[in-house]
């Protein structure tokens, strides 16, 4: 029987009240198919990625399952990896739980737990949480498992990324054994495969998609630039345009997140319309900038992937891969942000020499080429300095070694072995034959003495940590 609407599952009237209040007419894919399983009591396997409604396809069986507050102790257990998914997946079961009385909390660290504990305390239904601050607060014996009948791991995948294995056999050793089990990751591997063997019992997968495709509604494109400060000059011009109302920025680092941010902020857009997110940031200052885009009062939100990971926030216009992610799958789920629920969105990479490599292994995984387009004529297209050169250089060398262990390395690589750096660095530059070239380079980038110098400041930190013997070698 096909579904074609949430009256036909098996779901109580406080339920359907709130889905119909959250304005969804027809299930989605992933809802269709697991919603019947999980109310028939089955293990579940989904694989969907965020964006396809998958927090409501397990929320909606858990929720008709616990159904009313009852007791002190917590009867189902949702662990998710980041403190920002574990917050929006608890704000789902407050929206989809609101004609109930069930008593949910979302637990998480960067803050002190005393509010948490005083909430556990009163007695609670549901529990959303990281997996290592319920190991913390369950050691410190502030919270009673013996109730729990249902688990769900959400974005399993990611859980495994970022190392919480352990933790999660940990919790596996502490909650009843016999319970409801529910896994749900945007894609599935090896480990995604040992990990449901482990933890669930004969399960019904459910795959919405194929394996990490990307969503029909986003439409994907790539810009070539040949250097940061020409990445900062794409941006300022796409900012500016009308059509970018709603955009999230994604940067590999911190250190980039900030100075994107900083750009923006001095330059492009006014200050109150951009915020930063990324793991340094207090827990409130991160709070405060996922709300303030949520609502649409901020438009350019800047965030690393672990900060960013599983933001919900209805008709991102534009996702804006500043820099490719480290992880391949983060690009799924990046673009995972627009184009969702019926939107079409746009996602723009920018692409430098030294990422080519990574966009292959990305195009690989999405099974499709990403159209590339030239540089619009108004972007400045600007110098790369010597440094940038040499450090790209050096990542395209690292990338075919990974490829062809017996490739020795380019001309350039080296020659950067043989420059240890700093002012001792210039000096030897001089001494080296065949250094010339290099020299000239360095100043056709014009970026001037000054920030040369900190280019190979930073050159010689990374020189001597990765190659520590380079120096003796030149006395
Ligand atoms: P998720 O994949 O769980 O992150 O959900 C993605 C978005 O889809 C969220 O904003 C949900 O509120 C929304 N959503 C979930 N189910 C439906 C539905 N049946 N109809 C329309 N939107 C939905």
């Amino acid at each position: 029987m096909e579904i074609t609407s949430f009256e036909q599952f098996e779901l109580n009237r406080q339920l359907l009240n709130a889905v119909a209040d959250l304005g969804y007419t027809e299930p989605t894919p992933i809802q269709q198919k697991t919603i019947p399983l999980s109310l028939g009591n089955h293990d579940v396997l989904g694989i969907a990625q965020t964006g396809t409604g998958k927090t409501a396809a397990y929320l909606l069986p858990l929720l008709m399952k616990v159904k009313y507050a009852q007791g002190n102790s917590p009867r189902a257990l949702i662990l998710a990896p980041t403190r920002e998914l574990v917050m929006q997946i608890n704000e789902a079961v407050g929206e989809l739980g609101k004609y109930t009385d069930l008593r949910h909390l979302a637990l998480y660290g960067g803050l002190g737990p005393k509010t948490q504990i005083e909430t556990l305390r009163k007695g609670v239904d549901l529990l959303v949480t990281t997996p290592g601050r319920f190991m913390d607060l369950y050691r410190l014996g502030e919270i009673v498992t013996k109730d729990i009948r249902t688990m769900v791991l959400d974005e399993a995948d990611k859980m495994m990324d970022m190392g919480f294995m352990p933790q999660i056999r940990s919790i596996l050793e502490v909650i009843p054994t016999k319970r409801q089990n529910l896994l749900f990751s945007a894609t599935f591997g090896g480990r995604v495969e040992r990990l449901s063997a482990e933890f669930l019992e004969a399960p019904v997968k459910v795959e919405v998609t194929p394996q990490a495709s990307t969503a029909d509604m986003v439409n994907q494109v790539i810009y070539e630039v040949p250097n940061f400060r020409t990445k900062i000059n794409l941006l300022d011009y796409l900012i500016s345009k009308d059509t970018f109302q709603r955009v999230i920025i994604f940067a590999r680092s911190k250190s980039n997140a900030e100075n994107i941010y900083k750009f923006l902020a001095r330059k492009v857009v006014e200050t109150a319309q951009i915020r930063v997110i990324h793991a340094n940031k207090g827990q409130n200052t991160r709070i405060n900038a996922m709300d303030a885009f949520k609502e649409g009062n901020v438009q350019v939100l800047v965030a690393t992937d672990v900060a960013a990971r599983g933001i919900d926030v209805a008709q991102v216009s534009h996702v804006i891969n500043f820099d490719l992610p480290l992880i391949y799958e983060d690009y799924v789920h990046r673009i995972g942000r627009t184009g969702r629920a019926n939107h079409t969105g746009e996602a723009i990479t920018f692409l430098t020499m030294a990422e080519e490599y990574h966009v292959q292994k990305i195009e690989k995984i999405i099974r499709m080429t990403i159209p590339r387009q030239p540089l619009p004529p108004q972007v400045e297209v600007a110098e790369t300095p010597f440094d940038e050169q040499q450090e790209m250089l050096r990542s395209v060398d690292e990338q075919r070694r990974k490829e062809d262990p017996t490739f020795l390395g380019a001309f350039h690589e080296k020659k950067a072995k043989n420059l240890p750096g700093g002012k001792d660095r210039l000096k030897i530059k001089a001494k080296l034959p065949g250094t010339k070239k290099t020299s000239s380079q360095a100043s056709g980038g014009r970026s001037g003495g000054a920030s040369r110098k900190t280019g190979s400041a930073k050159g010689a930190s990374t020189g001597s940590s990765k190659r520590p013997s380079s120096r003796g070698g030149h006395r």
